[in-house]
């Protein structure tokens, strides 16, 4: 059963966010490109292992997506965590096209696709880190301790894998052997060691610890602030020619009407800029003058309200990952010209 959901990433999400808002001819467009083609990739990855994983008895194991912890400061993200009352299994993907080669030596790995090579850090000495990281966690909380199985999974079955070691061979399949995998790994921890009870409450300790990533792009990519393009852009066409007028969004340039336009600009501003926005704040990226217009399209969102007192001390919170994941999906759905 799934206990945490995926979601689509929210760096994936920032990247397109600052490229929707970045003016034309920006020296860094390439590498922002780069990266987001690099974060699409991984998010097919993603969804190809929750394809894999969909497969499996809902009751054999209690499974979290994207989990983020800290510990001692740093912080570790697990693709996927799965848990049943003898195991934990940590799975990460990696979404790779051509032949991936586990070099041991060097403890690196090497992609091949035609004739370019790249080296990545070794996903083996990753998954073994975070086993190492959630074992930390689990005894700083003081939870019980249970056997931690970790795996690196290759999402697509046409890439090749290849290693001059057969040690690799223990820590890596192609996502669809995902499966047979988990039967080997029940095998060999098949005693019992969480009740129902501690099961519920490393379950909660597990969901109550996580925090989402606080994307930081302006500062990644060398983008001043006052570099954005701001204003209301227009679903249909894409320009930033979109006015009020009678209560909806209207299009300078296609003339198409609009009654949320305002939505993705608002999750941006918070993609962009932080998990807090004043009303002043969401004016000025919106373009907006109408102080009351600003509360009266929020209220509609689940964007709550923070701060003390009224006026100046208040601001708007970031709503959670699952109404950016939500915005995305109708979007796309609707086919509108953002960058997905
Ligand atoms: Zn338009």
């Amino acid at each position: 059963m799934i206990v945490k959901s995926q979601w689509i990433p929210l760096q994936l999400l920032a990247d397109q966010a600052l490229l929707v808002h970045l003016p034309g001819r920006h020296a860094n467009r390439a590498a922002i490109e780069d990266d987001l083609a690099r974060r699409r990739a991984g998010w097919r990855g993603e969804q190809a292992l929750s394809y894999y994983l969909s497969f499996l008895r809902p009751e054999r194991y209690r499974i979290f997506y994207d989990l983020r912890l800290t510990i001692q400061a740093h912080a570790f993200q697990i693709d996927a965590l799965l848990l049943s009352p003898s195991l934990a299994a940590i799975i990460e993907v990696k979404n790779f096209t051509g032949t991936v080669y586990f070099e041991s030596l060097f403890d690196q790995m090497i992609r091949v696709a035609g004739d370019r090579q790249e080296t990545f850090p070794n996903p083996i000495v990753q998954v073994k880190r975070q086993r190492d990281m959630l074992n930390k966690w689990l005894s700083a909380h003081r939870l019980p301790e249970l056997p931690i199985e970790c795996l690196v999974t290759i999402a697509n079955v046409s890439t090749m894998i290849k290693s001059a070691s057969n040690s690799a061979g223990e820590w890596v399949c192609h996502a669809e052997h995902l499966e047979s995998r988990l039967k080997k790994y029940e095998q060999r921890n098949h005693k019992r060691i969480l009740g129902l009870s501690a099961l519920q409450q490393l379950e909660t300790a597990l969901l109550e610890n996580h925090t989402d990533p606080q994307p930081d792009v302006l500062k990644k990519f060398a983008v001043s602030s006052t570099d954005l393009i701001r204003g209301v852009r227009c679903p249909n066409c894409g320009t930033f020619e979109v006015e009020r007028a009678y209560g909806t969004w209207v299009c300078k340039s296609c003339s198409k009407k609009s009654k949320d336009a305002h939505v993705p600009m608002i999750l941006d501003y918070f993609l962009l800029k932080g998990s807090t926005m004043t009303n002043k704040q969401c004016r000025e990226f919106l373009k907006i003058s109408d102080h009351q217009l600003v509360t009266r399209l929020l209220r509609k969102t689940p964007i709550k309200i923070g701060g003390s007192g009224r006026g100046i001390g208040q601001y708007y919170m970031a709503p959670p990952h699952e109404y950016f994941d939500q915005q995305y999906q109708r979007f796309r759905q609707n086919r509108q010209k953002r960058i997905f």
